[in-house]
C-alpha cells in the first residue's frame, strides 16, 4: 500500500482536558425560589471540592459529540454485513413515529382509558407477531433477545412443573448462539450439546441419542447460525415432542423467513424475536431492545403479565394470564421499540415483509456465489439470510488469519463481518448483507473481498497490520474486555 494511505491517528484531547473555567454553555434561569445554604441544609456534608466537570462552550460540546460520532462506525457510515446481527438500515420514518408526543409522552401509570391508542398498538403488534411466527400468544415485555430466551424457558419450566414433571436437561446444537446455553443454565438446566451433520443441520442420530424423558426442551435456531434452513425441522420437532419435551426456536434473526415459513408450523412451541434486528430498531450501541416471546396455546397461560387484551366492548385492557410466570420487565416493555416495529410491519404489509426476506436471501446468495472461487464456503448450499466462509486455507497457505482480512475491510469502509462464529467453522467469517443494500454496494463489497484475496497471496505481511485508515488501529481486544479503562481520572 502506498505511504500516503497510512494515516496515523492524531491524539485529540478529551472533553475533560479542553475548555477553561470561564467557559459555559448553559445559562441558569433567575432564581425564583428562596435561596438556601446547601452545606447547612446537608448538615455540613456538602463536598468541599467542586466536581471536575468540563467547562466548555456550546460549540465545543457540539464538536465533542460530532467527533465521537465520526470515529464510530455505524450503518449510516457504510456497509455493515455483521452476520447474525442483521445490521440493516432502519427507515427514519419509524424514528419519527416513536417520537410522536402521544407515544413518547405517555406515562406508564396513566389509566388504561387514557392510553387506548398505545394499548391498541401493543395489541396490534402482539397479533402481527403471532401471525408472523405462527405462535398466537405473545408477550412484548422482554428487553432483549437473551431476555426473551430466558422468559420462554421459564415458561417451559413452569409448564413441566405444572404437569408434575421436573425435567433436568436442555438440548442445544453446536451451532447455537452462546446465549442459548447461558439461558438454559440460568434456568437451572444442564445442557446437552448435539453436533451438526455434514450439511450443517442437526445430526438426527445424535439428537435421538440425546433425547429422553429428562429433556425439558430443545433450543434451536432455524435458519441456524450457518445461515442454513434445517431440512429435517418437522422431524426434529416431532422427535422432541415424542419424549414430552418442548421445542424452542431462537428467532433472534427472523430476516430470512418473514411471510415464507412460520416456526409454529414447523412444530415449535415457543420462540423469541429480536425487534432490534428484524423489525426496525437500530442496535449495536447497547440501547433499548425488545425480545418478544410468541408461544403456542398450551403455553399461553404461563405468559408474563400483564399483556394487552381486548375487552368485550372492544376497548383494550391489561390482563394477566392464569398461571403467569410473573413480570419480567417494568410496565409493558420498551415501548418506543414496539412503536417502530408496529410502524414497520404496517407500512410494509404482508407482501412487503415477504419481500424483505426474499431480498435478504437473494443478497446473501449473490454474495456467496460471487465469493465462492476466492474463498471456501463452509457449507456450500443455498443459504438463507447469511453464509459462512472459512479462512482456513488462507491461514494455512499464507499465514493470514480471518481476523486480518476482517480488519482490512475497514480500510474499504466496510464494517467487518462476524468472525470466529459459529464455533464449528475454522477461521469463520459470517456475512449477512441484509435486504437494504443495493446491487452496487454488494458489488463493491465483492471487489474489496477479491482484492483482499489477492493481497493474501501477494502481500500477507501487510494484512497483519491492517487497518491503516481508521481512527484507531489494532486494539488489544482481550484487555478491552478484561481490563476496561473507561473512566477519566484527573491528574493530581
Ligand atoms: C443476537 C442473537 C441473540 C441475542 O440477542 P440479544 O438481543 O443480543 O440478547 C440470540 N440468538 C441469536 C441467534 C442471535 O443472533
Amino acid at each position: 500500500m502506498s505511504e500516503h494511505m497510512k494515516r496515523e491517528a492524531v491524539a485529540r484531547p478529551l472533553i475533560f482536558e479542553t475548555g477553561s473555567p470561564e467557559s459555559r454553555c448553559v445559562e441558569a434561569p433567575t432564581l425564583d425560589v428562596p435561596d438556601v445554604d446547601l452545606d447547612a441544609a446537608l448538615g455540613g456534608n456538602a463536598r468541599a471540592v467542586a466536581p471536575r466537570l468540563p467547562h466548555v462552550t456550546e460549540v465545543e460540546i457540539a464538536r465533542h459529540y460530532a467527533h465521537l460520532a465520526s470515529v464510530n462506525f455505524g450503518v449510516d457510515n457504510g456497509f455493515y454485513p455483521l452476520g447474525s446481527c442483521t445490521m440493516k438500515y432502519n427507515p427514519r420514518i419509524n424514528e419519527w413515529a416513536c417520537r410522536l408526543p402521544g407515544f413518547a409522552g405517555a406515562h406508564p401509570y396513566q389509566p388504561a382509558e387514557t392510553v387506548q391508542g398505545a394499548l391498541g398498538l401493543i395489541h396490534g403488534l402482539q397479533e402481527s407477531l403471532g401471525e408472523i411466527s405462527g405462535l398466537p400468544a405473545v408477550t412484548l415485555q422482554p428487553a432483549a433477545g437473551a431476555h426473551g430466551e430466558h422468559t420462554a424457558l421459564m415458561m417451559i419450566r413452569a409448564y413441566h412443573v405444572t404437569n408434575g414433571d421436573a425435567r433436568k436437561r436442555v438440548i442445544i446444537p453446536d451451532a447455537g448462539h452462546g446465549t442459548n446455553p447461558a439461558t438454559a443454565a440460568m434456568c437451572g438446566y444442564t445442557v446437552t450439546q448435539v453436533p451438526s451433520n455434514d450439511r450443517g443441520g442437526v445430526d438426527l442420530a445424535a439428537l435421538e441419542a440425546a433425547l429422553d424423558t429428562d429433556v425439558a426442551a430443545l433450543m434451536l435456531t432455524n435458519p441456524n447460525t450457518l445461515g442454513l434452513f434445517d431440512e429435517n425441522i418437522v422431524e426434529i420437532t416431532r422427535m422432541v415432542h415424542e419424549v414430552g419435551a418442548l421445542a424452542f426456536c431462537d428467532g433472534a434473526n427472523l430476516n430470512a423467513i418473514l411471510g415464507k415459513a412460520r416456526p409454529g408450523d414447523m412444530g415449535f412451541d415457543a420462540m423469541h424475536i429480536n425487534l432490534h434486528k428484524t423489525f426496525s430498531t437500530p442496535h449495536g450501541g447497547g440501547g433499548p431492545g425488545s425480545g418478544p416471546v410468541c408461544v403456542a396455546e398450551k403455553l399461553a397461560e404461563f405468559l408474563p403479565g400483564p399483556i394487552v387484551a381486548k375487552d368485550t366492548d372492544g376497548s383494550f385492557m391489561l390482563a394477566t394470564p392464569a398461571r403467569s410466570i410473573g413480570r419480567v420487565k417494568a410496565f409493558l416493555g420498551n415501548f418506543g421499540v414496539l412503536v417502530r416495529a408496529y410502524a414497520y410491519i404496517r407500512a410494509l404489509g404482508a407482501e412487503g415483509i415477504t419481500e424483505v426476506s426474499e431480498q435478504a436471501v437473494l443478497s446473501a446468495n449473490y454474495l456467496k456465489e460471487r465469493l465462492k472461487g476466492a474463498f471456501d464456503i463452509a457449507y456450500d448450499r443455498t443459504c438463507m439470510h447469511e453464509f459462512v466462509i472459512s479462512g482456513e486455507r488462507q491461514r494455512k497457505q499464507h499465514g493470514v488469519r480471518t481476523l486480518d482480512m476482517a480488519k482490512r475491510l475497514l480500510d474499504h469502509g466496510v464494517h467487518p463481518p462476524t468472525v470466529y462464529f459459529p464455533l464449528i467453522v475454522h477461521e469463520a467469517m459470517m456475512i449477512e448483507p441484509t435486504e437494504t443494500e443495493s446491487l452496487e454496494v454488494l458489488d463493491s463489497f465483492v471487489d474489496a473481498m477479491l482484492l483482499i484475496a489477492r493481497e493474501v497471496e501477494e502481500d500477507p505481511e501487510m494484512l497483519h497490520e491492517a487497518p491503516y485508515t481508521t481512527p484507531v488501529r489494532r486494539l488489544d481486544e482481550a484487555a478491552a474486555v478484561k481490563q476496561p479503562d473507561l473512566a477519566w481520572k484527573p491528574a493530581e
